[in-house]
């Protein structure tokens, strides 16, 4: 069968691959002059690091098969996300361990010691269900490490308050009562030794696949194909008709620097009369490098317009149920499947990325094999 995929991101690429495996013909398009959509890395020209060009992307999962996938392709490295923040002008570790609680309390408790004193002194435990971002941070950290961390962090980010974002969003935080300082919980971390580029190159690297760059996607290309997988934004593919699906987008402040800046890969900035969220320095994502110079990106966040980038899914209540209505849009389209985080309007980690992919084309072959009904989505986006 002749396949079109739009989007050579992550998502693209790994259903792209395993359809190519299985005989199809595949084209792929997309609108940038690169492969690899946003974790797209790049090395830069001044400084010869390797640069996240769309934000810092460290792959954690605790899928085997998923790890073993990427590492086929190119070779991983170990590598740990270890994030600090500044505020009140001393830099503390993240996610909250206890290294933060006692340095941010001036004290020299034991594990014990501070998740009782969390959970007596500081944490709000009226809160028996929290659903806010608010509710949650003062139920399990209370009011002095939210504020410090997480409330103007978030107001930064998202342009809301807190108490207008699902509790959801602060749950992806860990908080530890020891001196564990890894941001992530899974069992494979790593980062590809050549950047997140030359995997995605390598997954696309077939003799079936077909890569066609600075193309966009217009829905009269499908004619000709049996099969569209749709890796854009879904509120894109109908041009937009019912409204747009509210996103973040973020806008990246480069600057260079002799030696080393910040010491660290993430430096966080939880105060809100700091405009920027984090800097980035992305020397530090490639340790087993040797840069004298420095390249560092400010990165700040703001609501997405028509022209920018779409980054994080806001999700609120409006949004949800204009993607009720797309979604139902999208059901009633004849051979097109919509996968990935614009496709689906999700935030979705690289390694959820790969497993639903990686999904999605196995639903597809079972259909096609059976003669049944490929479906718009392989996972309910709402
Ligand atoms: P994308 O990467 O967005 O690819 C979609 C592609 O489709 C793009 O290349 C786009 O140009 C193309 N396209 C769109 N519309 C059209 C059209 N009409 N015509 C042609 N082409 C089109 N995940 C992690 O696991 N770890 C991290 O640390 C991490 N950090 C992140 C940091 C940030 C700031 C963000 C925003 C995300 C992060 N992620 C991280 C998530 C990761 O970026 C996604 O999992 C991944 O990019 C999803 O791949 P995708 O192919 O679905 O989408
Ligand atoms: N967050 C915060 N302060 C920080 C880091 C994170 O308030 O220093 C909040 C913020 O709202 C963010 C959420 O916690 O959106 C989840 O953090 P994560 O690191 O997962 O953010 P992402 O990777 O989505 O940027």
């Amino acid at each position: 069968m002749k396949i079109l995929l739009v989007g050579a991101g992550l998502s693209g690429a790994v259903i792209g691959r395993k359809l190519a495996e299985a005989g199809h013909d595949i084209t792929i398009v997309d609108s940038r002059s690169h492969v690899a959509g946003n974790c797209h890395t790049e090395r830069d020209d001044e400084t010869g690091v390797m640069v996240h060009v769309y934000g810092p992307h460290i792959f954690h999962t605790d899928d085997e098969e998923v790890w073993t996938y990427v590492n086929s392709f190119t070779p991983f490295l170990p590598y740990k996300n270890r994030v600090k923040t500044t505020a009140k002008g001393t830099v503390f570790s993240l996610p909250i361990n206890l290294h933060t609680i006692n340095q941010f309390f001036g004290r020299a408790m034991r594990p014990e010691e501070a998740h009782a004193f969390i959970t007596s002194e500081q944490a709000d435990t009226s809160i028996s269900d929290p659903q806010t971002f608010e509710e949650q941070a003062m139920r399990f950290v209370g009011k002095d490490l939210y504020e410090a961390f997480f409330k103007g962090y978030t107001i930064k980010q998202w342009g809301m308050h807190p108490s207008e974002l699902p509790a959801s969003i602060l749950k992806r935080l860990p908080v530890r009562f020891n001196y564990d300082d890894n941001y992530f919980f899974h069992k494979f971390q790593g980062m590809p030794e050549q950047g997140y580029t030359a995997l995605i190159e390598a997954i696309l690297d077939h003799p079936s696949i077909t890569v066609h760059l600075e193309t966009t996607f217009s829905r009269d290309q499908a004619d000709g194909y049996d099969h569209v997988f749709y890796s854009g934004p879904l509120d894109g593919y109908f041009d937009y008709e019912l409204g747009r699906l509210g996103y973040r987008t973020l806008d990246f402040e480069r600057f260079s620097h002799d030696g080393d800046y910040q010491g660290c890969a993430v430096m966080n900035y939880g105060e809100e009369s700091v405009p920027y969220t984090r800097i980035t320095e992305h020397k530090h994502f490639s340790p087993w490098e040797s840069h004298d110079q420095s390249v560092c990106y400010r990165e700040f966040s703001r609501e997405c317009g028509p022209d920018d980038i779409p980054y994080y899914p806001i999700r609120q209540v409006d949004e949800k149920a204009l993607l009720a209505e797309y979604v139902a849009l999208a059901k009633q389209t004849a051979r097109v499947s919509f996968v990935g985080r614009l496709g689906t309007y999700r935030y979705l980690d690289m390694d959820v990325t790969i497993r639903e992919a990686l999904d999605a084309a196995d639903g597809f072959l079972s259909a096609s094999s059976n003669g049944g009904k490929v479906p718009a989505f392989f996972v309910d986006p709402l």
